[in-house]
C-alpha cells in the first residue's frame, strides 16, 4: 500500500531515545521561506526509519538541498521540527547534530594525505593515536582506497577523492549520512559502481542514508523508500516499486520514468473514453480523470497478426524506433494520431522488432492501466 503524504507524523513529546530510534528523523511542517521568494520547502511532513536509504528525488530547484541543509543544521527552517534519533534539534547546532554530510564536491584538505583526511574530524574529537589509525584502516578497506593511504588528496582521480570524502563522512560513524548528489561529477560507469558499493556500504554499515539526487535511475537503484518533490512539497513517499508502479499524480508518473498518459471519461462498465478511442480499464475508474501505462507494460503486434478477441487493441505506424542496446523504444502514431509510447525488450528473433513505418498494432492491457491523479 501506497505511503500516505500530507499525514503529520507525530513526534514524541519527551525526548527519550530508544534503541530504534538512532537514526531515525522525524519532519513536522518543515517550511523553509527565502527573502522575497515562494517556499523552498512547504510543509513537509516526513518520517525516516534507522537504518534506512531514503532518495530525495526531484527537478532542479524543488528544495531537496535547501531541506537537507536543514536536517545537517546549516539552515533554519521557518517553521516545523526536526527530530533526529528522537531529540528535537532546534536548540542544536550543526556541529552536535549525529549527521555526516557527503557534498557533490570533495573539499577535502589538499595539503593532507588521504589517511589524514580521513582521520581528521576523529583527531578534532580527540581520538588518540591508534584508535584513530585503527578506524581509518578500517574505512579504507571497506572503500578499497587502503593503497592510496599516503597520497597527497590533489594527487587522485574524481572517483577516488569522492570514495575519500565518503571514508571521511562515515568514519565518525554518525546516525545518520547526508549525502547532495554525491555522484552526479563521476562518468557513468564509475557512478554505477560507487552507487552499488554506497548501497552494499549503508546496508552492512546499518546507519540512516538520506541522499538527494536529481536522477531518477539513481533513485531507482539505490533506495529502500523515494520521496518525490515538486516545489517545496513531498508529491509521494513510498518504497521504490510503488512509487514507480503506482505514481500518484502526472507529476510523480512523468519524474520517475517514461509513461502514456491519457484523460479519461468514465462511460460505465468498467469503459472509459480517451483520446485513443474507448479503453477497458480493469481498476475502479470512479471519478478518476486520467489513466496512465508504462511503456514496457505495451504489446506491440505486426499488424496482421494483432489478436482479435482482446480489448484495447489500436492500430497504428511506428514514427519512431530507438535501439537501446537491451531494449527498443518505439514511438507508435495510432490512427486516432494519439502517441503510444512502447519498449520492447531486445530478447526475442528479429521478427519481433520494427522500423519507423511499418504498420504495426498496440495492446494496452486492462490490468495494467493506472488511474492517477492530475
Ligand atoms: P538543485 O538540484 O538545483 O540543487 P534543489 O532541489 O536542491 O535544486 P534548492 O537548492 O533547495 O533546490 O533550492 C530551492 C529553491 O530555493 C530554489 O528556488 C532556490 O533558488 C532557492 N534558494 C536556495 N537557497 C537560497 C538562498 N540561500 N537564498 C535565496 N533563495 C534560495
Amino acid at each position: 500500500m501506497l505511503e500516505t503524504i500530507g499525514q503529520p507524523p507525530h513526534p514524541p513529546s519527551h525526548q527519550a531515545q530508544g534503541a530504534s530510534q538512532r537514526g531515525a528523523i522525524i519532519l513536522a511542517g518543515i517550511t523553509r521561506i527565502f527573502a522575497g521568494s515562494i517556499p523552498a520547502v512547504d510543509g513537509v511532513d516526513l518520517k525516516i526509519e534507522a537504518g534506512e536509504f531514503f532518495t530525495l528525488l526531484g527537478p532542479s530547484g524543488c528544495g531537496k538541498t535547501t531541506l537537507l541543509r536543514m536536517i545537517a543544521g546549516f539552515e533554519t527552517p521557518d517553521a516545523g521540527r526536526i527530530l533526529i534519533s528522537g531529540k528535537e534539534m532546534q536548540d542544536v547546532p550543526a556541529h552536535k547534530r549525529a549527521v555526516n554530510t557527503v557534498f557533490q564536491s570533495y573539499a577535502l584538505f589538499p595539503h593532507l594525505n588521504v589517511a589524514d583526511n580521513i582521520g581528521f574530524g576523529l583527531r578534532m574529537q580527540g581520538v588518540k593515536k591508534p584508535e584513530r589509525a585503527k578506524r581509518v584502516a578500517a574505512i579504507m578497506e571497506l572503500l578499497q582506497i587502503g593503497q592510496f593511504a599516503k597520497r597527497n588528496a590533489a594527487q587522485l582521480s574524481g572517483g577516488q577523492r569522492q570514495r575519500v570524502a565518503l571514508a571521511r563522512a562515515l568514519v565518525n560513524e554518525p546516525e545518520v549520512v547526508l549525502l547532495d548528489e554525491p555522484l552526479s561529477a563521476l562518468d557513468a560507469k564509475l557512478r554505477n559502481e560507487l552507487q552499488i558499493e554506497l548501497l552494499r556500504m549503508q546496508k552492512r554499515l546499518g546507519m540512516t542514508f538520506i541522499f538527494v539526487t536529481h536522477d531518477q535511475h539513481e533513485a531507482l537503484v539505490m533506495s529502500d523508500r523515494i520521496g518525490v518533490m515538486s516545489k517545496g512539497k513531498l508529491q509521494q513517499v513510498g518504497p521504490v516499486l510503488d512509487v514507480y508502479e503506482k505514481p500518484r499524480n502526472v507529476f510523480v508518473a512523468e519524474f520517475l520514468g517514461l509513461s502514456n498518459i491519457w484523460p479519461i471519461q468514465p462511460v460505465g462498465g468498467g469503459m472509459a473514453d480517451t483520446p485513443l478511442g474507448p479503453l477497458r480499464i480493469t481498476a475502479d475508474i470512479g471519478a478518476a480523470r486520467m489513466a496512465m501505462i508504462r511503456p514496457e507494460k505495451i504489446w506491440i503486434y505486426n499488424d496482421h497478426q494483432a489478436p482479435i478477441d482482446k480489448p484495447n487493441i489500436f492500430k497504428g505506424v511506428v514514427r519512431e524506433a530507438i535501439y537501446m542496446g537491451a531494449s527498443t523504444q518505439y514511438r507508435v502514431e495510432t490512427q486516432a494520431g494519439q502517441t503510444v509510447l512502447a519498449l520492447d525488450t531486445n530478447n526475442a528473433a528479429a521478427e519481433r522488432s520494427w522500423r519507423a513505418g511499418e504498420a504495426v498494432a498496440v495492446e494496452i492491457k486492462p490490468d495494467n492501466i493506472m488511474l492517477i491523479e492530475a
